[in-house]
């Protein structure tokens, strides 16, 4: 046995193994060491292997699936290694022989469709990427639902696209941090027959273009696939080409900092997408998840998107209506997922059929609409046309499918004559035998006579042991079969007869619904891409509600978009501090916002606590909203759109997190300065406050330097730094604005107004105060502070000198712009020279130096 297993763990070995033992799943050496502590279960030891016991432990079979789902999420792979044949059979074999048994499926993170094991309101991709020359190629697959993206990014977008996808499991052969590394089918040649044999075409341009990058990405997502699933290959719908450049660039420290779909604790609440969410389906919960995570570039369509939402928010209650027949949809997608992956049961069809078939109304609640937006005319069809197979699964299930099979009774009476027959017989069998213990009763005179059935004896006789003498005679016609504490079993020839009738009949109609069963889910997977379209749509259509029902509870307006790069907000609010602020019984006060071309740069100043990064971070996020087709939190929004959007939190708020540093900050920022275009938009806070003063301000006075004159993108930059305000004399575009602050007897009110001009002052001392810093330090920081204050008034404080600053522009125009020396060194090819060539460009280096 142990050779086996030694052989199959060979295969799998960067995997947990569970190898099927009877009722259990057993694991061994390290595996059962990484399972045992992992799991919280005892770690026994059984037999030797070379002289040492062998670690072991073990899940039974029907807890299997929740001992799965905690290993998968503390990031192990599990290959699942069942028994191919029955211990009878192995033992005609021989009698030594071991049961056989092979791995039918490896479980991994990116590749799951149990629902148990899913999050229904969250997608589960599993991406794959692949280099090819200066282009990443990525393919990603949910293959809970089947859905399919291909695209190919440069290497500065490849951050933001697996941002932007979150995946549960990457895969590439290129070595990238938090990536399986794979080396199998990752080319595109093979690549590209590998897609046509799967999806049957003769070329792919019916799906759209893939360069040499996706191509191989998706050979490799295929390689992958095959390895895991083994013999059942999970569902792919056709791939969707995707332009890298059809959705708004957001890197990964951006999501993170505006805490899209996840908070900077890692929770789902207290993000964007917790507080827009008003999705009453999975399907629509997963698609607002994707929509947020990659808002359109299109503007028609986006239009396209919100004329949908238009349409819900106008009538309450019509989209009441439509939310409630939405809320009963079971999710079909990823019952599709299941049944394509083999592991689909009655219940899932049973989903099928009353998903579509509630599909069907809605298409007819919806085309009764007088206006039909074009997205809804186009959504529509897909939601009818399933006729045929709802009737199908409507005749042959009963209502209530169960998941599991082992029972049968699944199909429906009048589906199968030869079926209801079967079931006649075993009924007719049953009500016999029933009649046989009155029979049996009466013989024997035992009031307390009973016919039983278990799974070991079958039917049988049970009798008080005190009453068993009576049946116990050679002649008494009835056979002894068990004795146990308090009562004795018998068996007689015609409740056998009966038996036998009963359990044949039984066996047939078992096998007779698994048959049906079987060509069921083929006639559903035949056409699993137009349920999965409908499925699409139905979810697409619970997004629009929700962000309709999100509007109307909110008062959010519908945002115009503008073909030049402004940004006006009126009355903008953050809905995560609006929500947290309403829970507490507090107000939100809403803030304007007006960039213009020429009017691209904010300077926001304040004291702390003042409100500065809430004002960025909603704008940033009502950028986002408006072009993922969504309704924004303000009274009116009107924006030219957004290519890239970038924010940016200073070192020293970001410490709790315990990973940002200075540095990260910096590298981040520069990011930033090589990317953002004129049609982009960036929030900085407090930029260059991880270092010392001197440092910081010089750094921040560069950087808005830059954004200003060579970027020229829109951005707010919200600073402690007074000084940065001497900017706004020579800087056109940029303009100063502070969030208000009063002391008021003493104590200091935070008004949350953004205002224009520069603060009056930091109030940092009455913050201080406000903190609870002590009297005497407060006294004495007092003191401190005056003087320094005397001292800035007598050399111009720590900005003195600025004002001889030439411009950026300037400065950068008088730095050397070529170096002849560097030039001469670089055009030399030291392998290329002969010694005395070597010499003779030596000499011409010394000359030019
Ligand atoms: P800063 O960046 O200036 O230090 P924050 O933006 O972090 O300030 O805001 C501090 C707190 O003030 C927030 O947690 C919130 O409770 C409150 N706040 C911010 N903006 C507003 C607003 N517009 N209306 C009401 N309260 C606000």
């Amino acid at each position: 046995m142990m050779a086996q297993y030694l052989a199959l763990k060979g295969e799998v070995e960067d995997c947990l193994l569970f190898y099927r033992m009877g009722d259990f799943f057993e694991l061994f050496f390290d595996d059962a060491k990484a399972a045992a502590a992992c799991l919280d279960i005892a770690l026994t030891a059984r037999g030797e292997h070379e002289g040492q016991p062998i670690p072991m432990c073990g899940v039974p079979i029907h807890a299997a699936e929740s001992y799965l789902a905690r290993l998968i999420k503390a990031g192990h792979r599990v290959a699942i290694a069942e028994q191919t044949e029955s211990p009878a059979e192995a033992k005609k074999r021989g009698s030594k022989a071991v049961v056989a048994r092979a791995i039918v499926r490896v479980v991994t993170a990116g590749t799951l469709t149990e629902e148990a094991l899913l999050d229904s309101r969250a997608s589960n991709w599993l991406v794959a990427v692949a280099r090819a020359g200066e282009r990443f190629g990525l393919a990603a697959a949910d293959i809970s639902t089947g859905r399919f993206e291909l695209t190919s990014v440069s290497s500065g977008a490849l951050d933001s696209e697996l941002a932007r996808l979150g995946a549960a499991e990457i895969i590439s052969p290129e070595p990238l941090t938090g990536v399986i590394e794979r080396r199998a089918g990752f080319d595109s040649l093979s690549a590209e027959r590998r897609l046509k044999e799967r999806f049957g075409v003769a070329t792919l341009d019916g799906f759209g273009q893939f360069d040499r990058a996706a191509l191989a990405a998706a050979g490799g997502l295929l390689a992958y696939l095959e390895e895991v699933a083994r013999e059942s290959l999970p569902f792919l719908r056709p791939p969707v080409a995707l332009a890298a450049d059809d959705h708004m660039m957001i890197d990964a420290a951006t999501r993170e900092s505006l805490e899209l779909t996840k908070s900077q604790a890692g929770t789902r609440a207290g993000s964007l997408l917790a507080a827009v969410d008003r999705t009453v389906t999975g399907a629509g919960a997963r698609l607002l998840a994707a929509d947020l995570g990659a808002p359109l570039l299109d503007r028609s369509a986006i239009e396209a998107r919100l004329d949908l939402v238009a349409l819900f928010e106008g009538d309450s209650g019509f989209r009441d209506a439509i939310r409630k027949q939405l809320k009963a949809l079971p999710d079909i997608g990823r019952a599709l997922g299941r049944l394509a992956a083999g592991r689909g049961s009655p219940r899932d069809l049973g989903q099928l059929r009353d998903g579509l078939n509630e599909a069907r109304r809605l298409h007819d609640r919806l085309a009764r609409e007088a206006e039909q937006p074009p997205l809804l005319a186009a959504l529509l069809p897909t939601l009818t046309g399933h006729g045929a197979l709802v009737d199908l699964l409507s005749r042959a299930l009963v209502p209530a499918p169960p998941i599991d099979t082992a029972q049968g009774g699944y199909i429906a009476e009048g589906y199968d004559a030869a079926l209801d027959e079967l079931r006649a017989t075993g009924g007719e069998g049953r009500r016999a035998i029933a009649g046989l213990e009155a029979k049996y009763r009466q013989q024997t005179g035992i009031p307390a006579l009973k016919i039983r059935h278990n799974g070991v004896l079958g039917y049988h006789i049970e009798v008080p042991a005190k009453h068993a003498d009576k049946l116990m005679g050679a002649d008494s016609g009835f056979t002894h079969r068990q004795t146990l504490a308090g009562v004795v079993r018998f068996n007689a020839p015609d409740l056998h007869e009966q038996a036998v009738r009963v359990g044949q009949a039984g066996a047939h109609a078992l096998a007779a619904e698994a048959a049906h069963l079987e060509e069921l889910i083929a006639a559903a997977l035949e056409r699993a891409n137009v349920i999965a379209a409908a499925a699409d749509a139905l979810a697409r259509l619970d997004v629009a509600a929700a962000l309709a029902e999100r509007a109307a509870e909110g008062g959010w307006c519908r945002p115009h978009f503008e073909t030049h790069s402004c940004f006006e907000i009126e009355a903008g609010r953050h809905p995560v501090v609006e929500d947290a602020l309403r829970t507490s019984g507090d107000r939100f006060v809403a803030n304007d916002c007006a960039l213009s071309e020429d009017g691209r740069l904010w300077l926001v100043t304040g004291p702390n606590m003042g409100g500065k990064s809430t004002f960025l971070r909603q704008n940033a996020l009502i950028a986002i909203l408006a072009q993922a087709g969504a309704y924004v939190p303000a009274a009116r929004a009107k924006l030219g759109l957004v290519d890239r959007l970038f924010s940016r939190v200073g070192a020293s708020d970001n410490l709790a997190r315990g990973r940002s540093t200075f540095m990260v900050e910096m590298v981040e920022t520069a990011a930033i300065l090589s990317q953002a275009t004129e049609r982009s938009f960036v929030i900085l806070d407090e930029v260059g406050r991880g270092t010392s003063t001197y440092d910081g301000l010089a750094i921040a006075w560069a950087v808005v330097e830059a954004i200003h004159d060579r970027n020229r993108c829109r951005c707010l930059f919200a600073t402690h730094y007074h000084e940065l305000t001497r900017l706004a004399e020579r800087l056109d575009a940029l303009s100063l604005h502070h969030v208000r602050a009063r002391e008021w007897k003493g104590e200091l009110v935070f008004l949350h107004e953004v205002a224009e001009g520069p603060a009056d002052r930091s109030y940092g001392l009455a913050v201080a105060k406000l903190a609870g810093l002590p009297p005497p330090v407060l006294a004495r920081a007092r003191s401190v502070l005056a003087k320094l204050e005397e001292g800035r008034a007598a050399t111009g404080g720590i900005a003195a000198g600025l004002d001889d600053l030439p411009l950026f522009a300037a400065a950068a125009e008088a730095e050397p712009k070529t170096d002849p020396l560097r030039d001469a060194l670089g055009e030399i090819e030291p392998d290329a020279l002969s010694p005395r060539e070597a010499l003779d460009a030596l000499y011409r280096l010394k000359r030019l130096s």
